[in-house]
């Protein structure tokens, strides 16, 4: 395999001129784009989705680990970079066109498990975020998810209760998962550098708690931390029965949503389910 040309000469020499409206921040440094690839442990042979590569750092990284590399891509700019690097590893690199919010990414990559990584803009990560960990399907055909964060969003996921970081991110992230701040990447590792600090979070996939309803923990935490500051028994109160559950269940409704654990989140949904 040949070498390949530093990213600063692909980005020069496709025009590809980092885009704020696409939310583009480009890693170059390739150590630290090998460091980000091994966080899932090793991927050689492994399918892989990667959302939004733009001029290819992560994917290089993810195809030097030996991984089989499906990427999606909206930016049309990017696509002739991206052909490029799939010459130099024939057979191991596919890239979609297209809006990742749009696409079904179980019909894209078929009934072989594989590991999503990603670096993208805050707003797309976190609505991706919450449909891969949200909805009754589980377990999921994903085995991690290794995903950029800005920092503050990387710390709401594996926040801890009684905490102000600990919130509906927090719950949903760690009742079906195991989430952890795997790495934190400096401002000024992107090109252009963003105004705020990044982290990468890692979840693994664990099984569900039985008979508890996804939608009901959605709603139940939508409601408790709608108004955070309240106390449960009145947050709650437009959820049928959820008071009364959590008497039975020994829960103070006097506590407010931030000093439940989530295993009381997902006892007071199963009850409720
Ligand atoms: N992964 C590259 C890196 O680390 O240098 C690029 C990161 S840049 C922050 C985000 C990339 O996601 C851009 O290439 C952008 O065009 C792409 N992107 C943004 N929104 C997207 C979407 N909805 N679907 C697919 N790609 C998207």
């Amino acid at each position: 395999m040949g070498e390949l040309p530093p990213l600063r000469e692909i980005i020069a020499r496709h025009g590809l001129s980092a885009s704020k409206a696409l939310g583009q921040n480009f890693l170059l440094d390739e150590q630290l784009l090998d460091r980000i690839a091994a966080i899932p442990g090793d991927l050689n042979g492994k399918q892989v989705l990667e959302i939004g590569p733009g001029p290819g750092g992560l994917t290089r990284a993810l195809l030097r680990a030996g991984a089989r590399v499906t990427a999606i891509e909206m930016d049309t700019r990017c696509l002739p970079a991206l052909a490029e690097l799939g010459e130099t590893y024939p057979g191991k690199l596919r890239v979609v066109h297209g809006d990742a919010l749009k696409l079904h990414h179980g019909e894209l990559m078929g009934s072989e498990p594989f590991a999503i990584l990603s670096n993208l803009p805050y707003n797309v990560g976190t609505a991706l975020f919450v449909r891969w960990l949200g909805g009754e399907d589980w377990p999921p055909l994903w085995t991690s998810l290794t995903l950029m964060f800005q920092q503050e969003v990387a710390q709401r996921i594996v926040a801890q209760p009684n905490t102000s970081a600990y919130g509906r991110l927090a719950v949903l992230a760690q009742w079906r998962g195991y989430a952890k701040l795997a790495m934190k990447v400096h401002r000024s590792a992107f090109t252009p550098p963003p105004k705020v600090m990044s982290a990468v979070v890692h979840v693994e996939p664990v099984a569900m708690p039985e008979s508890v309803s996804a939608r009901t923990l959605e709603r139940l935490t939508e409601a408790a931390f709608g108004q955070r500051r309240k106390m449960l028994r009145q947050s709650l109160k437009g959820m049928s029965g959820a008071v009364e559950t959590m008497a039975e269940l020994g829960i103070d409704p006097q506590r407010r949503a931030e000093t439940l654990t989530v295993a009381e989140f997902v006892e007071l949904a199963r009850e409720l389910s």
